[in-house]
């Protein structure tokens, strides 16, 4: 089968023809009905090497850590699965036993240093493909919503879902105020789960003006870049400042943008992995300001993203690519060019 493979270390991923999978006990083999295509990616096969980057990202592996698909195949021990079901992959493998494991959190494995891959399509190989094998553990479903566009909700809806819900306590009551930094994939997503799960006023911004343009059609109030710009985020919020702020994008002017923007007792989460620094002083920021960072979600909390999928509360945004199309997917997305997810459907 044809699959998109990263080959090797700082160079771009490349179509490889493949032997189908079988499915290994307590693993199905899924027919890939969509896999996204997320700039952490890009990170992988441009950025790492043998000695930057986690272990477990060693080539070769097929990408494609969002996917959906079809179950095709079921492996030793599994039972429950109807042949044809269309399901959601929760990416991140942990050992599945250790405290963090057991509450759905499998990206805050404590034997992380021990496992031989990071998630499906991280490590191990993922959706870029005609099939793809995932742990029965990790399958979530989809009933009868549309398994294609639902692809980016296993990352590019489950990590901003994950980080508002963190910051749900400060989002609460009437007056909030939302800052989202970076309108890309995950962006987008976290305008429409802001929107469905909170009552708070959404401001989003980016450096691109059609993706604000796609932020505002969904209800955001839309600040562009400029040397004025955290005075104008604070004008919206009548002088206060956004109770919440999500910095999908990371670089130091991100950060920076986000603690100038924040209000007292505010909360700014780090998502974008843009590696940015922020120096911080007693004086120099609003007192009980918290700032963090974040990585993925819970299985239990891809399952309340997909309860919204099926409700019809969000919707992922998709501009689709064969397989063939699919090193042109990661090309549009690094040149800032997609108009919406991409999503690779084979
Ligand atoms: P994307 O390329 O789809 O979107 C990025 C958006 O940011 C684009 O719209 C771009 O125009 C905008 N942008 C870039 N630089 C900007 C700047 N200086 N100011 C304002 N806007 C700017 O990317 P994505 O797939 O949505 O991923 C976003 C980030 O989140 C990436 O860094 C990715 O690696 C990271 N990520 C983190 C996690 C996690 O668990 N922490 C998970 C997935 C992705
Ligand atoms: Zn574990």
């Amino acid at each position: 089968m044809k699959s998109l493979r990263f080959e090797s270390y700082k160079s771009p991923p490349v179509l490889v023809e493949v032997d189908r999978p079988s499915p290994g006990p307590g693993e199905v083999l899924l027919k890939v009905a969509g896999a996204g295509a997320c700039h952490s990616d890009v990170a992988v096969f441009t950025e790492f090497d043998d000695e930057f980057g986690p272990s477990q990202l060693k080539p070769p592996f097929t990408l494609g850590h969002e996917t959906s698909g079809w179950v095709e195949e079921l492996g030793a021990g599994v039972t429950g699965f109807e042949k044809g079901d269309a399901y959601l992959a929760y990416g991140p493998t942990g050992c599945g036993h250790c405290r963090a494991c057991s509450r759905g959190q499998d990206t805050y494995c404590e034997n992380a240093a021990t496992m031989p891959f990071l998630a499906v399509g991280l490590g191990r190989d993922g959706g870029m493909a005609e099939y793809v094998v995932v742990p029965a553990r990790n399958l979530v479903p989809l009933g009868d919503a549309d398994p294609v566009a639902a692809a980016p909700l296993a990352d590019a809806g489950l990590t901003p879902y994950h980080a508002i819900k963190q910051s749900l306590p400060k989002l609460a009551g009437g007056g909030t105020y939302a800052l989202v930094i970076g309108l890309g994939g995950l962006g987008q997503l976290a305008v429409q789960i802001i929107g469905a799960i909170t009552g708070a006023t959404i401001i989003a911004t980016d450096s691109d003006p059609t993706a604000m343009e796609r932020a505002a059609a969904n209800g955001a109030l839309t600040v562009s870049s400029g040397p004025e710009q955290a005075e104008e985020i604070r004008a919206l919020t009548g002088g206060r400042g956004v109770d919440v702020v999500f910095d999908l994008v990371g670089v130091s002017a991100t950060i920076e943008l986000a603690m100038k923007s924040v209000a007292l007792r505010g909360r700014v989460t780090v998502v974008g992995i843009g590696n940015g620094s922020f120096s911080w002083n007693f004086y120099g920021v609003p007192y009980e300001v918290e700032l963090t960072s974040t990585y993925w979600g819970t299985i239990e909390e891809l399952h309340e993203v997909v309860d919204l999928y099926r409700a019809g509360s969000i919707a992922p945004q998709v501009e689709l690519f064969g397989l063939d199309d699919a090193p042109l997917a990661y090309e549009k997305l690094m040149a800032g060019e997609l108009t919406g997810r991409a999503v690779v459907s084979p």
